[in-house]
């Protein structure tokens, strides 16, 4: 239909009814789970406890990637601290982990590392790293689920987010994990947090109807022209406060169990792509290698790859790029660039830091080459093919 539109990420929101809860989390042997309003509240309380522990002389440091969501930066300054930026290493969307040790200070509490859409940080290298420094490893999973220090254990805190575009997607909230070793020096900090019930009343149930409809092509199309999601906008929003959810771990459960049975078709996706590598495009195996994290990840898909939130493409240049996403775009694929620009040059971010993107290389090239296209569970087999043609056309 003329005008309809795949959407680029977003699952349906599950209903808080049926199964039985069971309230069992893969992580809870070796981390304490406390929800909280939205991801960034929880990586935010994530940095405040690593101030805690390091209690630090000078301005408390926080390591961020030079490439990444906002509320990164949000949640650091909301704590007093500063963002310190660290280029990606070469080719994949990881931290340099040269530029991690020259960045490390007497006054850093501790390194974010992003599972940049569903694909694992390399914790191990970073935990060596740091051992022994006191640093903490924040392990942001808000676009990977479940998140790789569930078997590992290797991070301080583990953050998830349950918005809109993540992987379980309750239309808000998130998690802070907390390894158990630290619960007893958490825990009268998270109690001092003011507490947000989430009623699942006839409100919220009408949300999740309208939501759950507006992800279909023909709305969602309709959205995209009437412009009125702000779609292709990275901005800046200051976090605000930070609270505990009394999100029903009944809707979490509900969720969890709705990602583990949706459709998920990375090998047809695989498949269709395997000829472009010659063409001089990176697909998410090339861009997962670096990670070592991503071996001993559970629910395996295909050999090393976890479960991705979207599939990233490099293509070969910036003009390639952007002339893939007009022609997918043109054709109802939502396809997207992600944030399009490194940290530093992110509106309401660029007196932030001292330094631009220029200082960033790895990271500004990333941002030039990236393409994201919709792995959802909408996105049939049909659509995976329109868009391997697509590209496949592109010269
Ligand atoms: C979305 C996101 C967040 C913030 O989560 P919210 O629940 O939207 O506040 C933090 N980090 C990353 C990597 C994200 O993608």
């Amino acid at each position: 239909m003329l005008g309809s539109m795949l959407r680029p990420v977003g699952s349906h929101i599950p209903a808080p009814a049926g199964e039985a809860f069971d309230g069992a989390m893969p992580w809870d042997s070796r981390y304490q789970t406390e929800l909280m309003d939205s991801g960034t509240a929880a990586l935010s309380m994530a940095v405040g406890l690593a101030i805690e522990a390091r209690g630090v002389s000078g301005t408390p440091e926080v390591i961020l990637p030079a490439y990444g969501c906002p509320d990164l930066v949000a949640a650091v300054l909301f704590q007093g601290a500063r963002p310190v930026l660290v280029d990606f290493g070469q080719e994949g969307p990881n931290l340099s982990l040269d530029g991690v040790r020259n960045a490390v200070s007497p006054d850093t509490v501790a390194v974010v590392a992003v599972d940049f859409l569903g694909l694992h940080e390399n914790l191990e290298s970073l935990s060596t790293l740091l051992d022994e420094s006191g640093v903490w490893l924040i392990e942001d999973s808000a676009q990977a689920f479940p998140p790789a220090s569930s078997t590992s254990g290797l991070a301080d805190c583990v953050v998830l987010s349950f918005g809109r575009g993540k992987p379980i997607n309750l239309m808000g909230g998130g998690a802070l994990l907390v390894r158990r070793e630290h619960s007893h020096f958490a825990a009268p900090l998270i109690e001092q947090l003011p507490r947000n019930e989430v009623s699942l009343g006839p409100v919220w149930h009408l949300k999740r109807v309208v939501f759950n409809l507006l992800l279909s092509r023909v709305f969602y199309g309709l959205l995209v022209r009437l412009s009125v999601l702000g779609l292709g906008k990275t901005e800046y929003v200051p976090l605000e406060g930070i609270t505990r959810s009394e999100l029903p771990w009944k809707l979490l459960n509900n969720g969890v169990n709705a990602h583990r049975h949706r459709a998920y078709l990375i090998k047809t996706y695989l498949d269709a792509f395997s000829g472009l590598d010659e063409r001089g495009w990176l697909g998410p195996q090339r861009l997962a290698r670096e990670s070592k994290s991503n071996s001993n990840s559970i629910d395996f898909d295909d050999g090393k790859l976890p479960r991705l939130l979207r599939f990233p493409l490099l293509a070969p240049s910036e003009e390639l790029r952007d002339r893939a996403l007009d022609a997918l775009n043109q054709a109802g694929i939502g396809a997207n660039s992600l944030y399009g620009i490194p940290l530093p040059a992110i509106d309401g971010l660029q007196a932030q830091f001292e330094v631009t993107e220029r200082a960033f290389p790895n990271a500004s090239e990333f941002s030039r080459r990236l393409l994201t296209l919709p792995i959802h569970e909408d996105v049939t087999s049909d659509d995976i093919g329109r868009m391997a043609n697509i590209l496949g056309c592109l010269r």
